[in-house]
């Protein structure tokens, strides 16, 4: 590459993916048509990455509709304290793929409303959903049917949490805090909604397998999921990162947590992981040895 990439969050473009008007025209550029092909694959993972992780959703700090309802308060406790990635992630591209997929759905419902010439669907409609500490909590739905009055909430995913959430027949909580934040936002704003809706869509399978999930809109949940919130942020904003050792854990894929660091005896330094995890780690590594 003629300008170097790295290391992942740069200064780099948001928009604009201009075409040449003439081939013939195009400016030179440097010739490495001997160089190993390894080269060019460093380049397009590079390019690849630092786009991933420049993505507004990786750069967001402050929490959002998808977060209100994470299972582990401690993580939502170095969250309200804006902390840095202290655990390197890898690059995010299952998700990047459900991104991938909502940008499909959403050119695919704005051309729905062209076609019937209203509009029938908000998509990517952006609302506050509520506030913490008198901060805004601010979110993209990702549709609402105002025919239906029903949120609807994709969810791109794989078959073993397609299977399960077929067997257990409603999402789990922070999903459902979720799609219930969302409908609060627009009813709030002065969209009804009576009805929430997650539809699951197989990221490895075919579209008919999808589950569409939904259930009368209850503003309780929401307002449960705020003072949650709300408790967590009070107690770490007054005492910073001793707050941490306060809150509870849970089981919330660990290893991938932007706040874990195996064996941590310093919350400032990071998490060493719900107790649940690590004695599941501790027991499949002694099971190895044995
Ligand atoms: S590592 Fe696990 S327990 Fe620790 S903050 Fe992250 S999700 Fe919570």
């Amino acid at each position: 590459m003629t300008k170097p990439l790295g290391p992942n969050i740069i200064e780099w473009p948001e928009t604009g993916h201009p075409q040449p008007s003439d081939l013939a025209d195009l400016a030179p550029v440097p010739d490495g048509s001997n160089n190993p092909v390894e080269e060019l694959q460093d380049d397009i993972d590079l390019i690849i990455a630092t786009d991933l992780a420049n993505a507004p959703r990786s750069k967001k700090t402050t929490i959002g509709p998808s977060e209100l309802g994470h299972e582990c308060s401690r993580w939502i406790g170095y969250k309200q304290l804006g902390t840095q990635v202290l655990n390197p992630q890898p690059i995010a591209w299952r998700p990047a793929v459900g991104t991938g997929v909502h940008a499909l759905l959403e050119g695919a419902f704005h051309r729905a409303n062209t076609y019937v010439g209203s509009t029938r669907f908000l998509v990517e409609q952006k609302v506050t959903v509520g506030e913490v500490l008198g901060e805004p909590i601010t979110g993209s739905c990702d549709l609402v049917d105002r025919v239906n009055a029903t949120t609807v909430d994709w969810k791109i995913v794989g078959p073993t949490t397609l299977r399960k959430v077929k067997s257990a027949g409603s999402p789990s909580d922070r999903y459902r805090i979720q799609a219930h934040a969302y409908a609060r936002g627009f009813n709030r704003a002065g969209v009804r909604v009576n009805r929430v809706s997650v539809y699951y869509l197989p990221s490895n399978g075919e579209y008919y397998e999808g589950h569409l999930w939904h259930e009368p809109y209850d503003e309780q949940i929401v307002l449960n999921a705020l003072s949650r919130v709300e408790a967590i942020t009070t107690l770490v904003k007054n005492v910073g990162t001793t707050g941490l050792t306060l809150l509870p854990t849970a089981d919330a894929y660990c290893g991938r947590c932007p706040y874990f660091r195996a064996g941590s005896t310093d919350l400032a330094q990071g998490c060493p992981g719900d107790p649940a995890v690590t004695n599941r780690w501790t027991a499949n590594i002694n099971s190895l040895i044995a």
